[in-house]
């Protein structure tokens, strides 16, 4: 076409962004090394894979097969950095990241070109969005190791971290990935995606410019199931972060349970794109381009299910087509075009059949007239209507350019149909009144809502799931926490100056003696010297009810001379439902306000204090351990549920401020309906210290006390009732810990489990937690000294009490 034919047509020219300065890149290195310990080093297996361009379908290069032999070099030199890396000043590290930063920005052409080619998406996007995140993600987190010192004071790097990224944004996740974890301290070996490595070895390079200590950053390249395997199952990562399938997540939970390995998981989504019928109509219509096509849909937080206010259904449906006409799909490195290639073969099959699976289910297809180009792995525009919200197109992550639409009437109708999957990344909400947008975001389950834009992201702002869109945040200050533990934790000298329950086996030819009051019993007037003693058997505590165990047995309790001191029921599945269901349904406890929570945990705590005494006696009988110390357990309970009343108004989100107009609310919020697994160790505070911040924070739970000691629990229930706390907040389930707890974790309609026993009860409730991928909170057999305020309260259980949420708020006309 010559200038004039465009001149009249008004048709777009070609606009290409030249391949040479990357194509030349590659041919100087023809094929590429692993990269550990700042060297390029041959793969142990000789093997080399093919690196595709996939809008030509022909190879750029090839890069290293790394196996396990290779994973275990690139741990061994991050192993032997962190003795380094994680003892050098937050000062120094800042400017090693400011340099990373710096750098990533001199030689961003490159790296954004590089990008297009390797994974197919548009030059227009590497180099607007994908590349600058880059650099911003590093220059946000040389701030964070800046301030490590004084802002997460008590906290210590994790050590060696195995991160795994995918092929959507790889250079984007890897900045995710290693930015925090260096700015924490620890060093890393990152894998990237088979199909898509070349920018990380062009970050290589940087990280070998800048001179970055040797063996903090390793890049080891291969296959899923010779790097990715070996890093997960390596005895020497203390963590794997992980952004990828949720089926894969999965595997990784399972692989990782009771290795005490940390584990973040940044999954998939179906997020709804919600539209009302007061939206701005074609601000609207370019929200759906950027939600559905940006990156050929191939986006964890693609907005993929459009749902739409049924008065302008037909209205919106319209404007959409007409705008899918006008798409322009192509060569990526062509700057004017909207929708480049598909990553790989593979992934153009798997779309393919899920866009016929959805023909066959019934829903109506539309796709713009023109062709797609023939070379290379593309795939068009496409959209659904007529799809029903239990249908495969409307359930599954198809991570195509795949819009499928519904309709709704009401915004109760829009919460319920935006929140029917098993997802919860992220979610979009188009309307011009405020006030519905805002009451609307707090409903949906997702860890990012956009209002009125999508698909927006910045350093400052965490991002990550709800349910099984995995957990963990990336970005903001909540993101650090993924990367650092309590130094205390590896305080050896310290954990056991304080007592540690034993197992109190019954004593030979014991009788039970349910009296522990004798001394009560006053001599009586009429013949009898003392009257039989009434027989005070603690039943559960379901829906603000007592409850008799299903089972209809009952469990002895004993002293640690093996006397039988109570018995109280044993609990069993149908209990643990009963008691799920309750929990779910008291769930509007989320929804009131921190200061009635505050007055509630206040309220309990005066009601404890009055029965001080009584409830020291009761830790004498369990434990054996002096009265003194038993009234300072109860003392020290009360002043945790006056901390937790405390904290319940105080622990508060934050409002961002990301390079935009606008803001981004960032919420804490319930996790939902949490189950509890209590420690021996404090049979009292033991059980408050992670029963008040669960519930300080809006979250409602199903908790199974001490094994061995499980009489002051049962005791507390007084303390509820008298309370005001509303029905099934709180449900107590006795029993033995590990059967009751194996429920819980199993549960699909448990949202996270804490489980503070033995190291074999840890691994058990991490797998079974993958069902519903479902967040753990495990002590991993090490007891704590729960009177310690520094390690038995505070932000590290309400982090665990909370997720958050970012709520993007653009302003302006
Ligand atoms: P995967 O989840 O399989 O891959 C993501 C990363 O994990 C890659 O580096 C991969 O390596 C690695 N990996 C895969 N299996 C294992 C394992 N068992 N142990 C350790 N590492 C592993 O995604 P795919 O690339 O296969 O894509 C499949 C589907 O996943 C897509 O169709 C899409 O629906 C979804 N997906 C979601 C993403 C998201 O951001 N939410 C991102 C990518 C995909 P390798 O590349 O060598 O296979």
């Amino acid at each position: 076409m010559n200038v004039m034919e465009i001149f009249e047509t008004m048709d777009y020219g070609p606009a290409p962004e030249a391949a040479a300065p990357a194509l030349a890149w590659l041919k100087e290195r023809q094929t590429f090394g692993l990269f550990i310990n700042n060297q390029w080093v041959k793969p142990a297996s000789g093997q080399y894979l093919d690196s595709i361009n996939p809008s030509t379908g022909k190879p750029l290069t090839q890069i290293a097969a790394g196996n396990s032999a290779d994973v275990d070099a690139a741990v061994a030199a991050a192993r032997g950095a962190f003795e380094l890396w994680g003892k050098t000043p937050g000062h120094i590290r800042a400017r090693y990241m400011y340099a990373i930063a710096r750098h990533i920005q001199k030689h961003s052409r490159l790296l954004a070109v590089l990008e297009s080619l390797d994974n197919g998406k548009p030059i227009r996007e590497t180099r607007d969005i994908d590349i600058p995140l880059v650099a911003r993600h590093f220059y946000y987190h040389a701030g964070w190791a800046q301030l490590m010192a004084s802002e997460l004071p008590g906290y210590e790097p994790v050590g060696v971290v195995g991160q795994i990224i995918p092929w959507n944004f790889p250079l984007l996740m890897l900045a995710w990935k290693i930015a925090p974890a260096l700015a924490m301290g620890n060093t890393v070996v990152l894998k990237p995606a088979r199909y898509t490595s070349l920018t990380a070895l062009k970050f290589a390079e940087i990280i070998q410019e800048i001179g970055l200590l040797p063996g903090v950053v390793n890049i080891v390249t291969g296959e899923a199931s010779q790097v990715g395997e070996a890093l997960v199952r390596h005895p020497d990562v203390n963590k794997i972060a992980f952004t990828g399938s949720t089926d894969v997540g999965r595997s990784l939970r399972r692989a990782t349970a009771g290795s005490g390995k940390k584990l973040s998981l940044e999954l998939g989504g179906k997020s709804p794109f919600i539209v009302f019928d007061d939206a701005d109509l074609d601000s609207v219509v370019e929200g759906i381009v950027d939600a559905i096509w940006f990156n050929q849909g191939q986006v964890c937080c693609a907005g993929s299910r459009l749902l739409v206010q049924e008065d302008i259904a037909d209205r919106l449906i319209e404007k959409v087509r007409a705008r899918m006409e006008k798409l322009r799909i192509g060569d990526p490195l062509d700057k004017a075009v909207d929708i480049g290639a598909i990553v790989s073969s593979a992934q153009l099959k798997q779309i393919q059949s899920l866009v016929a699976q959805g023909v066959e289910e019934g829903a109506v297809m539309w796709q713009p007239s023109w062709a797609c180009p023939t070379d290379g792995y593309f795939f068009p525009p496409t959209l659904f209507t007529n799809v029903s919200p239990a249908t495969t197109i409307a359930q599954v992550e198809i991570f195509g350019p795949v819009l499928v639409s519904m309709t709704f009437r009401t915004p109760a109708e829009a919460v319920a149909l935006a929140n029917n999957t098993r997802y919860g990344l992220a979610a979009s909400v188009w309307s011009e009144n405020i006030n519905l947008a805002l009451d609307v975001a707090p409903k949906l389950k997702a860890g990012t809502v956009w209002i009125n834009c999508t698909n927006l992201f910045d350093a400052s702002s965490g991002f990550g799931g709800y349910r099984e869109s995995g957990f963990g945040r990336e970005g903001g200050k909540e993101g650090l926490y993924e990367y650092v533990r309590p130094a205390w934790e590896t305080d050896k000298s310290s954990t056991t100056d304080f007592p540690i329950a034993k197992e109190y086996a019954p004593a030979n030819g014991s009788k039970p003696s349910l009296d522990e009051d004798v001394e009560d019993h006053a001599p009586l007037s009429d013949g009898y010297t003392e009257f039989p003693p009434i027989d005070r058997t603690p039943k559960m505590f379901i829906n603000g009810k007592q409850a008799r165990p299903d089972s209809g047995y009952s469990r002895n309790v004993y002293d640690p001379e093996g006397r039988v001191i109570g018995q109280v029921g044993e609990g069993n599945r149908k209990d643990i439902r009963n008691a799920v269901e309750a929990a779910h349904a008291a769930e509007g406890w989320a929804a009131g306000t921190t200061h009635n929570r505050a007055q509630i945990l206040y309220y309990m705590a005066e009601n404890l204090s009055a029965r001080e005494d009584e409830f020291a006696r009761r830790i004498v009988q369990q434990t054996g351990r002096a009265h003194e110390d038993a009234v300072a357990e109860v003392q020290a309970t009360v002043s945790r549920l006056f901390s937790y009343a405390a904290w319940s108004d105080k622990f508060e989100g934050d409002v961002h401020r990301p390079p935009l107009r606008g803001v981004v609310l960032a919420m804490k919020e319930a996790i939902g309906v949490i189950g509890i697994a209590c420690p021996d160790e404090y049979p009292l505070l033991g059980f408050i210290s992670l029963i008040a911040p669960a519930i300080a924070m809006g979250n409602t739970i199903i908790v199974i006390p001490s094994q061995q000691s499980p009489l002051s629990a049962t005791d507390f229930y007084q303390v509820l009732e008298t309370s005001d706390l509303p029905d099934g907040v709180v449900n107590i389930v006795t029993g033995d810990r590990d059967t009751l707890s194996q429920v819980l974790a199993d549960h699909d309609d448990v949202d996270a489990m804490w489980y503070f026993g033995p190291l074999e009860g840890c691994k058990r409730v991490e797998l079974a937690s993958a069902g519903n991928m479902k967040r753990t909170w495990v002590s991993y057999g090490h007891p704590r000294n729960w009177l310690d305020p520094a390690r038995g309260e505070g932000e590290e259980f309400l982090r665990e009490a909370t997720q958050v949420k970012n709520i993007w708020v653009p302003y302006g006309e």
